[in-house]
């Protein structure tokens, strides 16, 4: 079941995550390939690896975007793009958890075959 926020349970991130409409999902593409964009250009200036890189820093358009729909930074930047609310099921009728995907048979939380 959303919280609060809205947000729905994400079995990849462990957590709550915000969650946008396949019309946001254009944007927040943009913003990602941007973020990419500006790691690529990071790396080329200052020849840094890849673990001193500050994704929080370089894809903050993005996560500041991500913010709106009750996402935070703390989910990695790739798995954003995943979030699309089209992408998660409904709720399980068993234990109110969102199933994991569109098509998805069965409930992550409680193992209930999906009612249909
Ligand atoms: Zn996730
Ligand atoms: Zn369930």
């Amino acid at each position: 079941m959303p919280d609060a926020k809205g947000r729905v349970w994400c079995s990849r991130c462990k957590r709550h995550v915000g969650v946008f409409d396949d019309t946001e999902h254009e944007r927040f593409r943009a913003l990602y390939v941007e973020g990419v964009q500006a790691v690529k250009a990071f790396r080329e200036r200052t020849g840094a690896p890849l673990s001193e890189v500050s994704f929080k820093t370089l894809f903050a358009p993005m996560y500041r975007a991500y913010a709106e729909f009750g996402g935070d930074s703390e989910v990695i930047a790739e798995e954003v793009l995943k979030h699309q609310r089209g992408r998660f099921g409904p709720p399980c009728a068993t234990c109110g958890l969102e199933l994991q995907s569109s098509r998805a048979n069965w409930c992550i939380g409680c193992g209930a075959r999906r009612k249909r």
